[in-house]
C-alpha cells in the first residue's frame, strides 16, 4: 500500500475547478514528521476543500503528482533546521531561493508556522510572503485577495497582499543598519500604502484544530490530535507558546472537544491532546471523566502538557490506564528565586506533590523538565535543583525520576528577548549530570550547541541568510556556523552580538514591524518586574543587586 493511501481522511477533499489555482504545500522533512504536525494537516485540509485551489502536497521524501506550473509554493516550518530542506526543494521544484531573483514566470512562495511567526528575518530572503499568527482567517483571506491579482504582475501581487492584516511581504520593507556589522538603524515600508508595522493575527472562535487525518505512517503512528487550548494564561517571562500566541483561548467541551473526539476514536483508539496548557482547560476534570468512560477502555492517551499543580491522583489515574506510563512537568528550576524571576508560579512543595499523585495514581515514572543559564542564577541555584530532585525521591520512593534541562534562549515577543545566552550554561548542565547521576536520578542535558543555534536564528535579522546559505553548504554542526561567521567577517555581526550579548532595551529590534500579541511597553513593564519586583523585601534587594552588577538593560531599573 502506498503512503497516501494509508491515510484515513476525516474530511472530504472536493474535487477543483478547472480554472483552479495550483498550489504546492509543502512540509520540509520528511512524510512520517509532516503528517504529524497538526498546523500541516489543518492547512492542507483547508485547501483541499475549496474548489478554486488544487493541492498537492510535498515532502522531502514523497509528494502527490504536482503541477508543472505552480501558481502558489507553500511551506510549513515547525523546526529551525528544516531551512535546509527548504532551499533543497525549491532548487528541485526550479524556483531560485532568493525572492529577488524570482520573476512573473515564478510562483508565489509563502511560509507559516511557529517558527516564521516567532522571528522570520532570518529567512526573510527565501520568502515572497509569510503569514504571521493563526492560520484559520489567514489563510482564506490570502487565497481571495490573490484570486483578484491572479493575472497581475508579481510587484502588483505582492502589494495587493501586504496589505492584508497578516501577510508580511518582507521585500517591502527596507531595513538599514547603523553599521554593516551594527545594529538594526530603522525598518520601513519602500511604499506609503504598505503598513509599517504587520500585526500577528489571532483567531477568537471556541473551535480549536483537530486531525484531518489519523496514519499508521504518522510518527506518532495512528494518533488522532486534538487542540485543546491554545496558548497559555501563565507567561513564564520567555515562553513563547505563551506570549507569542496570547491570549489563552479554549476549546468548548460541549460543542467542540466531545463531537471531535467521538469522530476520532471512530477511526483509531490513539488521542493526543495538545495545547501548551492542556490541563489548564475550564473544564479539564469533566473532559478526563468523559475519557474515562468504559467504552473507552482501549484507548491510548497522551497529553502534551501537565501543569505541575494539576496533577492529582486521578488524572495519574486516568493516564496509567490509558497506557501512559509516565508523565512530563515542567518546573524549570528548584530554585523559588529564579522561579520569582520567570513568573512561575510553583512551588518545591506542590512539585513533591506532584510526584507522590503521579505515584499513588500508578505512574512509573516522572520527569521534569528544567532550565540553565536562566537570567539571574548562580551556582546556589543549581544546588538547590539538586535539593528539589533528592527531595523528590526521598518523598516518592520508588517513583523513577529524569531531570530533562536544556539552555536558555531568549524567544522575540517576550519579555526575555534581551537577554543573552549565558555562557556558564554549560559548565551548569555538566554540574547537574554530575550531582545527580551518582543518586540514581537520570539527567538528560539538552546539547548546549544546539542551544546555541536555536538563539541565534531566534534573534537573526536579514543579514543571517547569507550565513544560512554558507552554513548550508558546511553541515548542521555549531563549527559550520563558526566557520561561516569566520567566512564573513565585517560584513555581518558576529555570533557573540546575536546569541550572548545583552541587547540594550532601546536598539531597534530585528522584527520592531512585526507586532506581537503585546506591546513592547507591557514586555517592558514585564522585564521590569521579573528584574527588581518581589513583594518579599529580602529576595527584592537580592535580584536587583545582582542584575545591577550584571546587566546593563537600559531604561527599566
Ligand atoms: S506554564 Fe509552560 S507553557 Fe505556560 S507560560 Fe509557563 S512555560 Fe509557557
Amino acid at each position: 500500500m502506498t503512503v497516501f493511501a494509508s491515510e484515513r481522511l476525516l474530511f472530504t477533499p472536493i474535487t477543483p475547478d478547472n480554472d483552479a489555482i495550483p498550489l504546492i504545500f509543502a512540509f520540509p522533512n520528511e512524510y512520517s514528521v509532516g503528517i504529524t504536525s497538526l498546523g500541516y494537516q489543518v492547512v492542507w485540509a483547508t485547501l483541499a476543500m475549496r474548489k478554486d485551489v488544487q493541492v498537492s502536497r510535498l515532502f522531502t521524501d514523497i509528494q502527490e503528482q504536482l503541477p508543472r506550473n505552480p501558481k502558489i509554493v507553500g511551506f510549513s516550518i515547525s523546526w529551525e533546521l528544516d531551512y535546509v530542506n527548504i532551499l533543497n526543494l525549491l532548487e528541485s521544484l526550479e524556483i531560485p531561493i532568493r525572492a529577488t531573483f524570482r520573476d512573473d514566470s515564478h510562483p508565489i512562495v509563502f511560509g507559516g508556522g511557529p517558527v516564521l511567526t516567532a522571528n522570520p528575518e532570518p529567512f526573510a530572503d527565501f520568502f515572497d510572503v509569510i503569514l504571521l499568527g493563526d492560520g484559520e482567517n489567514l489563510l482564506p483571506n490570502f487565497i481571495e485577495v490573490y484570486k483578484e491579482v491572479r493575472n497581475a504582475s508579481r510587484q502588483t501581487q505582492l502589494k495587493a497582499l501586504a496589505q492584508i492584516p497578516g501577510i508580511y511581504v518582507p521585500s517591502l520593507y527596507e531595513v538599514e543598519y547603523q553599521t554593516k556589522d551594527g545594529v538594526v538603524k530603522s525598518i520601513k515600508p519602500i511604499f506609503p500604502e504598505i503598513p509599517a508595522v504587520v500585526q500577528k493575527q489571532t483567531y477568537r472562535g471556541n473551535t480549536l484544530a483537530t486531525s484531518t487525518v489519523v496514519t499508521e505512517k504518522a510518527a506518532w503512528e495512528n494518533i488522532y490530535m486534538v487542540e485543546v487550548v491554545r496558548s497559555c494564561p501563565e507567561m513564564c517571562r520567555f515562553c513563547m507558546a505563551s506570549y507569542l500566541t496570547l491570549p489563552f483561548r479554549t476549546a468548548s467541551l460541549e460543542s467542540s472537544l466531545i463531537p471531535a473526539i467521538e469522530r476520532g476514536l471512530q477511526v483509531t483508539n490513539r488521542l493526543g491532546l495538545l495545547g501548551a496548557s492542556v490541563t489548564q482547560h475550564p473544564e479539564f476534570e469533566a473532559l478526563l471523566n468523559y475519557i474515562s468512560q468504559p467504552k473507552y477502555d482501549d484507548v491510548r492517551l497522551s497529553i502534551a502538557s501537565v501543569r505541575t499543580n494539576t496533577v492529582t491522583v486521578q488524572l495519574a489515574e486516568t493516564l496509567a490506564k490509558r497506557d501512559t506510563r509516565s508523565l512530563t512537568i515542567a518546573v524549570e528550576s528548584g530554585s523559588e528565586k529564579l522561579r520569582q524571576i520567570i513568573n512561575k508560579k510553583l512551588h518545591n512543595d506542590e512539585i513533591i506533590q506532584a510526584a507522590i499523585n503521579a505515584k499513588a495514581g500508578g505512574l512509573k515514572s516522572l520527569k521534569l523538565y528544567g532550565m540553565a543559564g536562566i537570567p539571574g542564577e548562580e551556582p546556589e541555584d543549581l544546588e538547590q535543583t539538586v535539593d528539589m530532585m533528592l527531595s523528590i525521591k526521598k518523598a516518592a520512593p520508588g517513583l523513577r525520576l529524569t531531570l530533562g534541562c536544556s539552555t536558555f534562549v531568549p524567544k522575540a515577543h517576550t519579555p526575555f528577548q534581551w537577554f543573552g545566552v549565558n555562557r556558564q550554561a554549560e559548565k551548569r548542565l555538566q554540574f547537574l549530570q554530575k550531582k545527580l547521576k551518582p543518586q540514581g536520578i537520570e539527567f538528560r542535558p539538552e546539547s548546549y550547541n544546539w542551544s546555541i543555534i536555536q538563539a541565534l536564528i531566534s534573534r537573526g535579522d536579514r543579514r543571517l541568510s547569507q550565513l544560512l546559505e554558507l552554513t548550508r553548504e558546511f553541515g548542521d554542526s555549531l563549527g559550520s556556523y563558526k566557520r561561516a561567521f569566520k567566512q564573513l567577517k565585517g560584513q555581518i555581526p558576529d555570533l557573540e552580538f546575536y546569541v550572548h550579548a545583552n541587547w540594550s532595551t532601546e536598539q531597534t529590534l530585528p522584527w520592531n514591524h512585526l507586532q506581537g500579541p503585546l506591546p513592547q511597553s507591557t514586555l517592558l513593564k514585564h522585564l521590569a518586574d521579573s528584574l527588581y519586583g518581589s513583594h518579599d523585601e529580602e529576595m527584592k534587594s537580592k535580584k536587583t543587586n545582582f542584575f545591577k552588577s550584571d546587566l546593563k538593560l537600559h531604561g527599566i531599573a
